[in-house]
C-alpha cells in the first residue's frame, strides 16, 4: 500500500504538484501516491476532515486556502506561525500540523539553483499577501544588507512587518510605495499576483541594473515585470524553480529523504 498525499487548492487542474512529488517519489524509490484535489471555496474544512479519515499521510494547500489551512492545523512549526499561512500539513491520526516550505523554496532556488548569494545584499520586496508573509522571515536569515517591501496598499505592507515583530531601524527593513522606489536593488522579488492579469507593476526602470537578479514568483509565461526588467538589463527568473524547491521542502519534512530537484526543475522547463 502507497501511502497517500495531495494538493488541495481551488482551481486545482493546472497545479504541477502531482508530477513534481511523483518524480521525486520515482528518484527516491518511495511508494507514495499524490493527487489533485478541489475543495469547494467554502468546503476546504469538510475536505480535509475527509482525507484525514480516509487515512491521507498529509497535503499541500494552495491557493486560496493557505490561511484557513493555518487556523484549522493544532500545531504550526515556526515558520508557519511567523508566516501565519500553511502550504504543507503532516497528518499524525487526527492531529493536524502545519507547515510553510514557501520562504526555504524560494531561498533555496535564488541562492543553490541561480546562484546569487542572498547575504548583503540590499532586496527589494514586491507584494505583502500571502507569499510576500511567508517568504519575508527566510529570506531576513539569509542575512540581506536591507529589505525594502514596496506593495499597492502601503498599510498592509506595515501591517505584515508588525505582525513578523519586525524592528524597522534595527533590521535594515523599509516600507515603501511602488512609485517611491528610486534606487537599484541586487534582488528584486515579485511576490504581487499583478502578472496572472498581465498588470504593469508602477515601478522605475532604474531600480533594475546589469547586477540585478529580477524574480518573479508566477511560472509559466512571461509577465510585464519579467518584461520590464530584462528590458532594463537584469537577470530575469521565474517562479519555478520555487515550485520545485518548495515541493522538496515538503517531500522531505514527509518522507525524511531529500530529492534531487535540478533534474525535476529540467523535466518541467522541457514540458
Ligand atoms: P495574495 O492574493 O495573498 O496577494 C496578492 C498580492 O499581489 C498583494 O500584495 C496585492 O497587493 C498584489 N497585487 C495583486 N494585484 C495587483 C496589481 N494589479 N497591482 C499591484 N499589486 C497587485 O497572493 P499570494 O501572495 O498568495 O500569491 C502571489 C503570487 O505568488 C501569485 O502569482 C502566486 O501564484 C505566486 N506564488 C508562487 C509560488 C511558487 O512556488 N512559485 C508560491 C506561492 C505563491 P494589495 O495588497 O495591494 O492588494
Amino acid at each position: 500500500m502507497s501511502d497517500k498525499y495531495a494538493v488541495i487548492g481551488n482551481p486545482i487542474a493546472h497545479s504541477k504538484s502531482p508530477l513534481i512529488h511523483e518524480a521525486f517519489a520515482k528518484q527516491t524509490g518511495q511508494k507514495i501516491s499524490y493527487e489533485r484535489i478541489l475543495a469547494p471555496l467554502d468546503g476546504f474544512e469538510v475536505t480535509l476532515e475527509s482525507l484525514v479519515t480516509q487515512g491521507y499521510k498529509g497535503v499541500n494547500v494552495t491557493v486560496p486556502f493557505k490561511l484557513e489551512a493555518y487556523e484549522l492545523c493544532q500545531t504550526h512549526t515556526g515558520r508557519a506561525f511567523v508566516a501565519g499561512a500553511s502550504n504543507t500539513l503532516i497528518f499524525n491520526g487526527g492531529h493536524i500540523a502545519g507547515d510553510n516550505t514557501d520562504g526555504a523554496g524560494l531561498v533555496n532556488d535564488i541562492e543553490k539553483n541561480l546562484e546569487v548569494c542572498l547575504q548583503g545584499k540590499q532586496i527589494l520586496l514586491l507584494g505583502a499577501g500571502g507569499a510576500a508573509q511567508g517568504v519575508l522571515q527566510p529570506l531576513l536569515e539569509a542575512q540581506p544588507k536591507v529589505i525594502t517591501v514596496a506593495n499597492r496598499n502601503v498599510d498592509k505592507a506595515h501591517l505584515m512587518l508588525k505582525r513578523l515583530a519586525i524592528k524597522q531601524a534595527t533590521c535594515g527593513i523599509s516600507v515603501l510605495s511602488f512609485e517611491a522606489l528610486t534606487q537599484q536593488y541586487d534582488v528584486i522579488i515579485n511576490a504581487t499576483s499583478a502578472g496572472l492579469t498581465e498588470t504593469a507593476l508602477p515601478i522605475a526602470n532604474g531600480i533594475f541594473s546589469n547586477n540585478s537578479l529580477a524574480y518573479d514568483m508566477m511560472y509559466g509565461r512571461e509577465t510585464p515585470f519579467m518584461q520590464q526588467a530584462r528590458e532594463n538589463g537584469a537577470q530575469v527568473a521565474d517562479g519555478l524553480g520555487m515550485l520545485v524547491e518548495q515541493a522538496a521542502e515538503a517531500f522531505y519534512i514527509w518522507r525524511g529523504v531529500r530529492p534531487e530537484t535540478q533534474p525535476v526543475i529540467a523535466m518541467l522547463r522541457a514540458l
